[in-house]
């Protein structure tokens, strides 16, 4: 009698392990953030920062991340009917492309997934990107090249701790020689930059300046002084859109300069906000400081 009540108990418990392991391996799938980047055109090394962003994310088990390559700027009108990535299918979209427009279809669909509650993440030149498609600049607030100017929208920057909006004339989008320089934050309760140390030394990269574009709906997260523009150029960014929420990053030239614990965790963090509405992922313990930076091996 007793052991027939324990081996009934037995089996009891064993079904309840079963079932709340099943329920936990089913939240756990349910909470990976799905990421699908975006390449195809850049004036950039899309070939090799691609792998990068991917390594990044695959780092952290928080995501899962593909990747959809569009036809290149000699891709014929079948190659471009065939491209129609189903952003619906994941939860942010990631984009290191800078070329040709894409296809109705490909934009509407877009703007569908993002006024709806989809995140967006620009990487560096995909702030290059379709100077003429007004959706697309709200989006990402700021951009440069591409015929940009006053038409655009203003300039936006800190100067002596303030935010300045600048309406003056000239060109949207200027950069020096690529450098090592600081990063200083300028939004502390933001999830994205909460508990980020307030400045911190990147690798070598490009320090963007003169950005200008719609800059509605947009906070900037961190700044990097610019010796060109005696300036402090916004370099992380953090929008809404519709629903959508969108972390714009202007770091990121080359593969060399996201190999930097700072690009690594400011984009697991932003993603993760942009897909999510809120941040969860801690910063490393060998995040960059001011005074020395902190570059992450490419075999890791
Ligand atoms: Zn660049």
């Amino acid at each position: 009698m007793k052991n027939r009540f324990t081996l009934g108990l037995s089996i009891l418990l064993l079904t309840c392990f079963a079932f709340v392991g099943f329920a936990q391996k089913k939240d756990e799938s349910e909470r990976l953030i799905k990421v699908l980047i975006i390449d195809g055109q850049n004036n950039h090394k899309w070939k090799e920062t691609t792998p990068v962003l991917q390594k990044i994310y695959e780092s952290n088990q928080a995501f899962s991340v593909e990747v959809s390559t569009s036809p290149d700027k000699k891709g014929s009108v079948e190659e471009w009917d065939a491209w129609r990535p189903k952003f619906s299918d994941y939860d942010v979209v990631v984009s290191n492309y800078n070329g040709q427009m894409w296809p109705g279809e490909v934009r509407a669909a877009f703007l569908n997934f993002v006024k709806g509650g989809g995140g967006f993440v620009v990487v560096h030149a995909a702030n290059n990107a379709f100077t003429l498609w007004p959706e697309y600049n709200e989006m990402i607030g700021l951009g440069g090249w591409g015929g940009r100017n006053e038409k655009s929208g203003p300039y936006v920057y800190y100067q002596d701790g303030e935010r300045v909006t600048d309406h003056s004339e000239g060109r949207g989008g200027s950069h020096g020689p690529q450098h090592e320089f600081v990063i200083t934050k300028r939004a502390d309760e933001h999830p994205i930059t909460k508990g980020m140390p307030k400045q911190w030394l990147h690798t070598k990269d490009e320090l963007y300046d003169m950005l200008r574009g719609p800059a509605k709906n947009m906070k900037i997260l961190a700044t990097a002084p610019s010796e060109k523009t005696k300036r402090d150029e916004p370099m992380l960014m953090a929008l809404t859109y519709g629903e959508g929420r969108v972390f714009h990053n202007t770091l990121g030239h080359a593969d060399y300069s996201m190999q930097c614990r700072g690009f690594y965790d400011t984009l697991l963090r932003g993603t993760e906000w942009a897909a999510t509405n809120a941040v969860k992922i801690g910063w490393s313990e060998d995040f960059p400081t001011r005074e020395k930076t902190s570059p992450v091996a490419a075999s890791q």
